[in-house]
């Protein structure tokens, strides 16, 4: 670390974490989900975003707290409503493979102004075949911000 800036130093440590071993395990539902299921999944698993999935955990869309609650402050009945007519859809997807780093998740999150992003493994060369294999969120950073604030090893 010779005659380099914190910042730098920061910054490489940031560069050199992968996603792949860092991302937590994602929350995920069927397309055909209640609206009001997806509310109760919330609350059980403690998140704000849910992955919604076709067959084989393929990535159909993402469900967030705000998309939830306009259908909840609607005249529709949240049972009758599927989250797939109020999720983010395919392809406008923000996603993450397991082999970019940690900066270039932090750095879609703020870009982006989301929350949480689908840690995804591409199935064929379309890039529209991408299976859900993890999450990586503002917390996942807030964790890794004070494990390093904590100078253990990340
Ligand atoms: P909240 O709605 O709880 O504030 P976000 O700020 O993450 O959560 O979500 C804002 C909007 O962005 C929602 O409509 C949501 O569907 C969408 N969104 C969330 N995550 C992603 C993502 N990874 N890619 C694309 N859109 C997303």
């Amino acid at each position: 670390y010779a005659g380099k800036k914190n910042g730098q130093i920061f910054g490489e440590q940031l560069r050199k974490m992968l996603i792949k071993e860092h991302k937590a395990v994602p929350i995920v539902i069927a397309e055909n989900t209640s609206v009001y299921d997806a509310i109760v999944t919330m609350f059980m698993e403690d998140v704000g975003t849910i992955f919604v999935v076709k067959d084989h955990g393929i990535l159909a869309g993402v469900v967030s707290r705000k998309d939830l609650l306009k259908v909840a402050i609607g005249k529709q009945d949240t049972h009758e409503v599927p989250v797939s007519l109020t999720m983010t859809r395919m392809p406008n997807i923000v996603t993450l493979t397991g082999d970019e780093t940690v900066y270039d998740g932090a750095k879609k999150l703020i870009d982006y102004q989301i929350d949480s992003i689908p840690v995804v493994k591409p199935l064929d060369d379309s890039g529209r075949t991408l299976e859900v294999i993890g999450r990586f969120t503002k917390t996942t950073i807030a964790k890794i911000f004070v494990e390093l604030g904590e100078n253990k090893e990340v």
